[in-house]
């Protein structure tokens, strides 16, 4: 007897044997058990996902004499003529090699006979994409509204490619890739079946490497056994015959790429070529190689997904825990566009030894990552200087000065300080003094505002107006009143304008820091402080104030960064200094703010927006 191709010999006969697709097929059975057959269906979905297999065992279920729980029952006569093929009640037309107007009218004209045995006719065309637009618009007619004993089920890889009209009259159905852990049991089923013995990690490669597809699956295992007849199918005979490369082999690729060890990294490549890899696959199997970086250095629970021999996953952890994620996520999309990219591609080794230089020497792309890749690079490059200063300046490592140089010290750039803990006082206890120089309109929209910090030492502005607040979320008006800051005290002050909603009362969320008794300094007086006496003054401010016992961390959940502290008749020293400033200045109303629509609308449903508006800093952070 001929030899019959495993995916062939082994094509599900009924719907229970149809892997991974459960939800076209319950959906299936469901129309054939109550007898609401549709008269045209699409099917969707990559190579070898089931589209046909599906199809036939629907039309074989269609017209069997005796369905058994909506599958076809494969022993009436009807079931066995469609199986042989000799049935007229099925027909298959490959609409890639039949895509003309006139192949589509003669099935139009054949149509209107009715069939001669069973209930329905089955027109299944496959990739049917591939048909001409007058092919297209000459089936629309059939399609819209055929005899009542006539199916149609179109199949097709590239579903975008129909058109909207065909697309609108048809059930679709997308058929979903196949798992890797789905096909491996498939596959074991055949081995067993066709008394095959073979290694269960020889089996996961194949279903790896079938990528979703049960026809390339059982075609590689095909391949696999026909290459070792009569021997035990093993992990490295499957590697030899798919011409795949070892797990090892990638981890050395990675650390000479991590270290921009080019030569061996192209020479690496140059071994691989003369063993008559192929170098497709070799690619796909470094970005699936780089992927289990990726989850190992993300987890330490990820051995199940990762699917490795033990003494590997080892290996893997440990470069790892060396590597950073930033880089081992630029890899994987270099390496996955690089893939794309080979499929058409003639010279793929030049392709990839290109690759490998661009990783090597990141300044020759201009990409967010590169430039990231590029600072990791500096960073240990200045790790290693730093270990050779201070060898020198400890007199370990001895230099000579070069002929006519002198050692200059490093010119000072000159750039304001950051204000520190003991600046933000200042400025709480000299607010009228700022308000009064601050310039309007951002003396008016602060008049109410109250001060608090974080634990970032930022200074907060609370206001109750949330037009404003966001107001200052604008880079321009936040950059003036950063300025005028800067102005007043010569450092560069890192502050928030916030809102607080009405009903939370301030003291609930927020260090009032106008109510803790701050020693009066007058400028003269100030020395600058350093920053770890700040830290203890603030510490010591904190422990001064009166914390009440009855206040629980609770109250304080709304905003974790902001430390709880009472306030109990406080505070009049802030609000004294706000009544300075002169109410009946030209202040613009907050209601003549411009303001987009969308924006009022934003308010208006926001209700969290301060707690959101908290998360978006964090993350900008
Ligand atoms: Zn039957």
């Amino acid at each position: 007897m001929a030899y019959v191709a495993l995916y062939r010999k082994f094509r599900p006969p009924v719907f229970e044997d149809v892997k991974g697709q459960d939800h076209i097929v319950t959906t299936l059975k469901n129309q054939i058990r109550s007898d609401r057959v549709g008269h045209a269906y699409l099917f969707c979905g990559t190579r070898g996902t089931g589209k046909t297999s599906v199809a036939k065992i629907f039309a074989r279920a269609v017209n069997c004499e005796h369905p058994v729980d909506g599958s076809p029952c494969g022993e009436c006569d009807t079931c066995k003529a469609i199986a042989s093929g000799s049935s007229l009640n099925v027909i298959e037309i490959d609409a890639a090699s039949n895509n003309g107007v006139d192949n589509i009218r003669e099935i139009v004209d054949e149509v209107s006979y009715s069939p001669t045995k069973g209930k329905y006719k089955v027109y299944i065309i496959d990739e049917v994409h591939m048909l001409s637009t007058g092919a297209f618009n000459a089936l629309l007619k059939t399609l819209e509204e055929p005899p009542s004993y006539v199916i149609f089920i179109l199949a097709t890889t590239e579903p975008h490619k129909i058109p909207i009209t065909i697309l609108s009259r048809c059930q679709r159905y997308d058929f979903h890739r196949i798992t890797a852990d789905i096909i491996e049991d498939r596959l074991k089923e055949v081995t067993t079946a066709e008394n095959v013995s073979v290694e269960e990690k020889a089996l996961k490669y194949i279903a790896k490497a079938a990528d979703g597809s049960m026809r390339d699956s059982l075609s590689l295992l095909d391949q696999c056994i026909a290459f070792n007849y009569g021997q035990e199918l093993t992990y490295d005979k499957v590697l030899s015959v798919l011409g795949a490369v070892d797990t090892g082999i990638f981890g050395n690729l990675f650390s000479y790429l991590y270290n921009q060890n080019i030569a061996a990294a192209l020479n690496l490549l140059a071994d691989v070529v003369v063993q008559g890899r192929e170098l497709t696959q070799f690619v796909n199997d470094f970005v699936w190689y780089l992927r289990n970086l990726m989850l190992v250095r993300t987890s330490d629970q990820m051995e199940d997904v990762v699917d490795m021999s033990s003494d590997n996953l080892l290996a893997l952890k440990e470069q790892a825990t060396n590597t950073d994620m930033d880089t081992i996520l630029r890899y994987i999309r270099i390496f996955s566009e690089l893939s794309s990219k080979m499929r058409y591609a003639t010279q793929k080794r030049i392709l990839i030894e290109m690759e490998f230089i661009k990783i090597c020497k990141p300044q020759m792309e201009d990409t967010r990552d590169s430039i990231e890749d590029r600072i990791r690079i500096l960073e240990e490059h200045t790790a290693k200087a730093d270990k050779v200063l201070s060898g020198i300046k400890s007199g370990k490592i001895a230099v000579a000065a070069a002929p006519g140089q002198s050692v200059s010290a490093p010119v000072e750039v000159k750039k304001l300080d950051h204000a520190v803990p003991d600046d933000i006082k200042r400025i709480v206890n000299e607010w009228g003094k700022y308000m009064m120089n601050m310039p309007q309109p951002d003396r008016g929209y602060l008049k109410n505002a109250r001060l608090s910090i974080d634990n970032d030492d930022k200074l907060l502005i609370v206001i109750d107006n949330k037009t404003l607040a966001e107001h200052y979320h604008e880079e321009q008006y936040y950059q003036n009143l950063e300025r005028f800051f800067e102005e007043q005290m010569g450092k560069q002050v890192d502050f928030e304008v916030r809102y607080l909603e009405s009903e939370k009362r301030f003291e609930e969320n927020y260090i009032d820091l106008a109510s803790i008794n701050f020693d009066i300094i007058t400028e003269e007086e100030v020395s600058i402080p350093t920053t770890q006496e700040t830290a203890t003054d603030i510490e010591e401010a904190s422990v001064s104030a009166d914390v009440p016992e009855d206040i629980s961390k609770d109250t304080f959940a709304e905003d974790d960064t902001v430390q709880p502290i009472s306030t109990d008749g406080l505070a009049e020293g802030f609000d004294a200094i706000n009544l300075d400033i002169d109410e009946e200045e030209d202040i613009i109303p907050p209601e003549a703010l411009a303001l987009s629509g969308a924006m009022q609308e934003d308010a208006m449903d926001d209700e969290n927006a301060f707690e959101e508006k908290d998360d978006d800093d964090n993350q900008n952070e």
